[in-house]
Formats: structure tokens, C-alpha cells, sequence
């Protein structure tokens, strides 16, 4: 997506450590009409994938995967974080190591709001070494339900983990692909 490329390009700030920061216009101030035209762009791209569903993780993800849920018309489910790991039978669960906050958590989402007739679109911000979308697809198959794609609005190619994801033989569709970037520009995948 070419708005989205120059959208990074004009306000992304590169931080050390290999992030990109993008609050002005996804983590922290929403520019809600450019969020539009993003769900729009993942809503086209899945549109004859019989989505039932839209599946994220909190809290950063919410924001387009509900725009993404809006565009199709079906509900938006997103997992929380938890310490523990509440293996109680009413929540499926998955352990996920945060490499951006360099912390461990459990992804759970109640056993109500995913089925194994879903058919689920996983929705993120930002795809990186893609713990966070690998977690979303455990639960997933925790319920029996079918993962028809990923999706996320920003992928940093260099760290692997939309690639470890289409090697699954998962669809992965990101608006833009980051190649490489450091304080001197941004590269994107061709
Ligand atoms: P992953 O699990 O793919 O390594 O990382 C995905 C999660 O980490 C996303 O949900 C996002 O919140 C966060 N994340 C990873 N890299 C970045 C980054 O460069 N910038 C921002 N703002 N968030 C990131």
C-alpha cells in the first residue's frame, strides 16, 4: 500500500533496537481516516476468504482490527494478556515472549468467542518476529477453528516472522514490508 509506505516514510521515527515508532498516526494518535483506508485495503484483500472473524491481541492491535471487523461486518475478538497462565477450561491460552518489551505473557480469549466453525483473520499493528500472531494461531487451534490469513499494517521483514508465518502455508498480507531501515532511511520489500 503506497499511502502507507509514504506514511512511514513522512512521520515513522526509527529507534534503536530496531523499532519503529508510528504514534502519530497508529499507536497513540489514531488518524482515523487513514485507518479507514486501511481496514479497506485488508477487508478487500480477504473479501472471498469467508471471514467470520477478526482476532487480535491488546492492546495495540484493537484499533485496526476492529476497523478490519467494521469493513467485513463480522466482530472483532482480541486476546488478552495475562501473567498467569489461567488454565481454569474457560479460556484457551498461548505463552508468548515479547521481544519489544523483552517480557513473557499468556494470550488468553475465552472459549465463548472463538468456535471451530470460525473462520479467523488474525489483525496486528506491527508484524515483527511474529510471537504475537504465532500465539494467535494456537489459539485458534486450541478452538478448532480455521486461520484464513494474517494481516498487519506494518511488517518488519528483516525479523523473520512474516516469512516463519507464509511458511506455514498462511497468507500473510502486510500493508508495507520493511527490508531495512536504520537513522538513515527506510528500505521496502519489492
Ligand atoms: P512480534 O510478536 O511479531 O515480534 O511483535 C508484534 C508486536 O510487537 C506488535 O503487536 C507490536 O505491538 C509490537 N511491535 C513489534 N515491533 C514494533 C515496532 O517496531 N514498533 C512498534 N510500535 N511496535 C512493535
Amino acid at each position: 500500500m503506497k499511502q502507507m509506505e509514504e506514511k512511514i516514510l513522512a512521520e515513522g521515527k526509527v529507534l534503536p533496537g530496531g523499532i519503529l515508532k508510528v504514534g502519530s498516526f497508529l499507536n497513540q494518535r489514531i488518524d482515523t481516516v487513514f485507518l479507514k483506508d486501511m481496514a479497506r485495503e485488508i477487508a478487500a484483500l480477504f473479501v472471498d476468504s469467508g471471514v467470520n472473524k477478526v482476532l487480535t491481541v491488546e492492546s495495540s492491535g484493537i484499533a485496526i482490527a476492529a476497523a478490519v471487523g467494521m469493513e467485513m461486518g463480522v466482530p472483532m475478538v482480541f486476546a488478552k494478556k495475562h501473567k498467569s497462565s489461567n488454565v481454569d477450561g474457560t479460556v484457551y491460552s498461548a505463552p508468548v515472549h515479547s521481544f519489544t518489551h523483552n517480557s513473557d505473557y499468556n494470550m488468553v480469549v475465552s472459549t465463548d468467542y472463538l468456535c471451530r466453525d470460525d473462520r479467523v483473520l488474525l489483525v496486528d499493528d506491527f508484524l515483527a518476529n511474529g510471537q504475537a500472531l504465532h500465539g494467535l494461531i494456537a489459539l485458534a487451534e486450541q478452538a478448532g477453528a480455521t486461520v484464513v490469513g494474517a494481516s498487519a499494517a506494518i511488517e518488519k521483514g528483516f525479523q523473520g516472522g512474516g516469512d516463519s508465518i507464509r511458511a506455514m502455508g498462511i497468507r500473510v498480507e502486510s500493508l508495507a514490508i520493511i527490508e531495512s531501515m536504520d537513522d538513515t532511511g527506510i528500505t521496502f520489500r519489492r
